[in-house]
């Protein structure tokens, strides 16, 4: 069985104190036996000091990292970097890296492997935009950003690795996949991995991303391939993102 994980990405939000104040809240509200994996992912900038406040219910992660893994980079961040703060997972093709900094599907694939040859599990984000899934393109837009990396890099890089589906028009809208929409993606993303390894196609961890709320997600949970979610705003409200967790644990 697939255990659960709900992410939360900061995204570009916090300062010290709100770093600390929302890890003191997640810390008082998340018990150890819940049956969930919780991870969070601050900005850079804040991920010391979120690693030196965490305790052992949430693991820490980062929101895009280098696909270089050292030198004349400014302004890049390696894997080995993240690792070294202590991260254990690195968000990958996040639609908001993709549409406004470039991040094409090869480079993504670039940055999944730098955070595999890191150590590092690679959260990989796939999704279409309200176009792609108007004009009937969904299925194939996902197959393609799942392929730049399976045809780059085999199926064996999706062992212990994460994808996130995260349709771009639900991403901080409001608006939500329906579960039987989100459902029928992560079918088709597991299928097309399971086409070419079984084995790694069950034991890969889907995740649901685009507007998750504490209203929505046990419906979104609910559904058999949904191993939880990657949740944006309302992983910055402490309640909100407590009761997303609760509601993946199984
Ligand atoms: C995200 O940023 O990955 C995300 C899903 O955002 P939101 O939950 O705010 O839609």
């Amino acid at each position: 069985m697939r255990r659960p994980l709900v992410a939360g990405n900061w995204k570009m939000n916090g300062s010290t104190e709100s770093v600390a104040a929302l890890i003191h809240g997640l810390r008082a509200g998340l018990s150890a036996d819940l049956a969930v994996d919780v991870l969070v992912c601050p900005p850079a900038v804040y991920l010391a000091q979120a690693g030196a406040l965490l305790d052992s219910s949430m693991a820490l992660g980062a929101q895009d990292v280098s696909e270089h893994a050292a030198g004349a980079y400014t302004g890049e961040t390696a894997a080995s970097m993240l690792a070294d703060l202590g991260c254990t997972c690195v968000i990958v093709g996040h639609s908001e890296r993709r549409a406004l900094f470039g991040d094409s599907d090869t480079r993504v694939a670039a940055k999944f492997s730098a955070v595999k040859a890191a150590g590092l599990t690679p959260i990989l984000c796939v999704g279409e935009t309200l176009d792609q899934r108007e004009s009937g393109q969904t299925l194939a837009v996902i197959a393609a950003q799942i392929d730049a990396v399976l045809l780059e890099q085999g199926v064996g890089a999706f062992t212990g690795a994460v994808v996130a589906y995260e349709p771009v028009w639900a991403i901080g809208t409001g608006r939500t996949a329906t579960p039987e929409q989100a459902q029928a993606v992560h079918a088709a993303i597991r299928a097309q991995i399971a086409a070419v390894d079984p084995t790694v196609a069950a034991e890969l961890k889907i995740l649901y991303g685009g507007s998750v709320g504490s209203a929505n997600a046990e419906a979104l949970f609910g559904q058999v391939d949904i191993d939880g979610g990657l949740v944006g705003g309302a992983s910055l409200k402490v309640d909100d993102f407590l009761a997303i967790c609760r509601a993946a644990a199984r």
